[in-house]
């Protein structure tokens, strides 16, 4: 099965203690999609400039991404550009330039509409649901946010929220949401709002799962080198909707989530790894499957016979 995704695609300068690189390929839905295509063909909405590169195109191609979905429109592609503190955690946003974005009506091909499973990757809550909005039947539906939606537009998202099969969000949106300082009663009031499950995320610590009554926590890949954390939330979700897309036959349920969110987990551990979408251009299904092991490995605190 197909996933949808539709998100920013942008044009990222980023910036860390150690290195400092402009122009490079990102958007929340450049990272969802690459992460999502080594599970299940993507269907790619979004928009970009006259300056975004010919050889993009080329490439999604080359991997299942169908990009029938992107405009290209005359003016620049999205900006954004951030910069990392020593501990690679906290983030500073240095800019922002919506420039094509300002005008963004997504417009779903014919071709896209019956898609069943959909990823409203981080943008304005109400162009998530203007996507939402033209397909037809979707049957798992999930959406990322972010503090700005949070502190900007909170009618729409909430409006969104019942709406959702699943919201993902990271521990201080999560707080900031519901003014909860546990996560878990955060986890469990976000549900109460709308979405049938929530996934809270912890950056290197991990992320957190919750159903009607069922829970679930999984670590992070301990990595002794990170070079670009960026799109590391965005990469999560595309691993997390292109497996369950890719491989989940009948209704989702808790069991699926649990391994979609330990396969998103593995895709963000990787992401980080290079700066922009370098690591997961070269990513291979070996890779993924041998951190996969290694994952279910750690994870185990009885020795087997
Ligand atoms: P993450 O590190 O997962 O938070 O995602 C970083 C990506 O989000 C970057 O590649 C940015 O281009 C993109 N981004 C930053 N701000 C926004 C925004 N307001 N709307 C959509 N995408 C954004």
């Amino acid at each position: 099965m197909s996933v949808i995704i539709v998100g920013s695609i942008a044009l990222d300068t980023v910036k860390t203690p150690v290195e400092e690189h402009a122009d490079l390929l990102g958007g929340s839905a450049s990272y969802a999609a690459l992460g999502a295509s080594f599970f299940s063909p993507v269907r790619l909405v979004g928009i970009v400039g006259d300056d975004f590169p010919a050889s993009e195109f080329e490439f999604w191609k080359a991997r299942n991404i169908d990009a029938q979905g992107v405009q290209r429109a005359r003016g620049k592609t999205f900006r954004w550009s951030g910069e990392y503190a020593w501990d690679l955690n906290t983030r500073e946003t240095k800019s922002v330039a919506l420039n094509v974005f300002e005008h963004f009506q997504p417009v779903l091909p014919e071709a896209f509409r019956q898609t069943e499973f959909v990823l409203l990757a981080n943008i304005a809550p109400a162009l998530q649901a203007h996507v939402l909005d033209q397909v037809q039947r979707p049957r798992f539906v999930v959406a990322d946010t972010m503090d700005l939606w949070i502190e900007t537009t909170r009618p729409e998202l909430n409006a969104l929220l019942p709406r959702l099969d699943l919201l993902i969000l990271n521990d201080s949106e999560a707080r900031e949401m519901t003014g909860e300082t546990s996560l878990i009663k955060a986890g469990r009031r976000i549900r109460e709002s709308g979405p049938r499950f929530v996934s809270i995320k912890k950056g290197e610590h991990g992320a957190l799962l919750f159903g009607e009554d069922e829970f679930f926590s999984c670590g992070a890949y301990p990595l002794e080198d990170i070079h670009d954390p960026t799109g590391a939330g965005d990469t999560f979700a595309g691993g997390l909707a292109g497996y369950l897309a890719g491989t989940v036959k009948g209704e989702v349920g808790f069991a699926d989530l649990r391994k979609a969110i330990i396969y998103g987990s593995v895709l963000a551990s990787f992401n980080v790894e290079k700066f922009s979408l370098e690591r997961l251009r070269n990513l291979t299904q070996d890779e993924i499957a041998d951190r996969y092991r290694m994952f279910k490995l750690m994870s185990q605190f009885e020795v087997l016979p």
